[in-house]
């Protein structure tokens, strides 16, 4: 399968999912994740409709920038920042998915207010309790999100989860109602200055559930390029 009909499936499936919450597809942000995959075949996508890109790793992201610079695309880094890298980042990225600590969110608002630039972000969550992922705790969320009203170079967008890799579709679910369940919480405070216009869920294996559960920007890339190597 081309990456084109691969895209057309994904698209429909989005679609469906979308009308079983009385939504459409209009609604629903597809992110097609690149990492690892070549430019030849980002760009094949690109011809075919993707107008959003993510990446995980800020060095591949940096090699690959350049080179599809003239595509009127929007980036979003997915995976983990580290601070030393926040300055090298905020010139290419549209939006950052991965804000999971107060001493990132202080980095990227002192980068980001020697550029006079303001820089969207949404907060990862870890839902899941796996270890191996990043993300700021259910517990500490909120006290995060709270911190950033002094943060006027940085705009809190929404949430952002990886669900569980282990238990299917029931912990799956479990860990997107809880990321929307924080999303509620944060809006019933009103912090000044947040906003939580997206939640970032959903993956190849667990979008259609994700998307059932409120998500509007998922992050796919097996579905769109085949597996990685
Ligand atoms: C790799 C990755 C994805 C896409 O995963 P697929 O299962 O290939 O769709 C989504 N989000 C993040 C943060 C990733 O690292």
């Amino acid at each position: 399968m081309s990456i084109t009909e691969n895209l057309a499936q994904v698209w429909e499936r989005i679609e469906r999912a979308a009308q079983k919450s009385r939504r459409t597809a209009d609604d629903i942000t597809l992110v097609a994740v690149t990492k690892t995959i070549p430019v030849e075949k980002i760009r094949e996508a690109i011809e075919a409709g993707v107008q959003h890109i993510g990446e995980n790793r800020v060095q591949e992201a940096i090699a690959k920038y350049p080179q599809l610079e003239s595509y009127p695309i929007h980036w979003h880094l997915v995976g983990h920042l580290q601070r030393n890298k926040v300055k090298r980042v905020l010139p290419m990225f549209d939006l950052i998915h991965s804000l999971d600590s107060i001493r990132l969110m202080e980095a990227i608002e002192r980068h980001a207010a020697s550029e006079n630039q303001i820089v969207d972000v949404l907060v990862q969550v870890n839902t899941s309790g796996e270890i191996s992922k990043y993300g700021v705790s259910p517990e500490d969320a909120l006290e995060l999100i709270s911190r950033s009203t002094g943060c006027e170079h940085l705009r809190i967008c929404g949430l952002m989860t990886i669900g569980p890799l282990k238990g299917g579709v029931q912990a799956a679910r479990a860990s997107f109602q809880l990321l929307r369940r924080i999303r509620d919480q944060v809006l019933a405070e009103d912090i000044e200055g947040v906003q939580m216009d997206y939640l970032s869920m959903g993956m190849t294996g667990d979008f259609e559930v994700a998307i059932e559960e409120g998500a509007n920007m998922i992050r796919v890339g097996t579905a769109i390029f085949g597996r990685r190597e």
